[in-house]
């Protein structure tokens, strides 16, 4: 991995774009699912992350991978959008049957990554990061959090 945005991808099925225009691509679709509007990437998104964005968004805006809309962007990449959509709505019924059995079935190594292989949440992470509550509950708190220090940084508004 490099940091070098100036390289070209060729994406399979999507063309050719700079790193930088497929990662904006990549993380803001993971964050419109986040924001509950999957595959629209609005201006206060790209506004709040740090990284100069409006050269990727116009370059994604011209090879035809998002379009213009008040507010934002819609990303016109439906076959990510609609995988995502489908993973999401798997993942959210396989949680859900973790909730209602009232337990997870972590599998993985017992010092190291635990995953329930029913619903793929993480029950015991090396980095002490989110885990999933107990009696099958979802994803709990990042600890980590309370631990470290808040630098006033408002770019994290979640
Ligand atoms: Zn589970």
């Amino acid at each position: 991995m490099t940091d070098d945005d100036t390289s070209f991808l060729d994406v399979e099925g999507r063309g050719v774009m700079s790193r930088a225009a497929f990662q904006l691509h990549s993380f803001a679709i993971v964050n419109s699912f986040q924001e509950g509007t999957p595959g629209f990437v609005s201006d206060d998104y790209l506004s709040s992350i740090s990284a100069e964005t409006s050269v990727a968004a116009l370059e994604l805006e011209t090879i035809g991978m998002w379009e213009r809309r008040e507010g934002g962007y819609f990303v016109k990449d439906d076959a990510t959008v609609s995988m995502l959509i489908n993973h999401n709505e798997r993942m959210e019924a396989l949680a859900a049957e973790c909730e209602r059995r009232g337990f997870h079935s972590p599998v993985g190594d017992p010092a190291g990554w635990m995953t329930c292989e029913e619903c793929s949440i993480p029950t015991q992470r090396p980095d002490g990061g989110p885990v999933a509550l107990p009696d099958g509950g979802r994803l709990g708190p990042d600890l980590r959090q309370a631990q470290t220090p808040d630098y006033d940084n408002d770019t994290t508004s979640s």
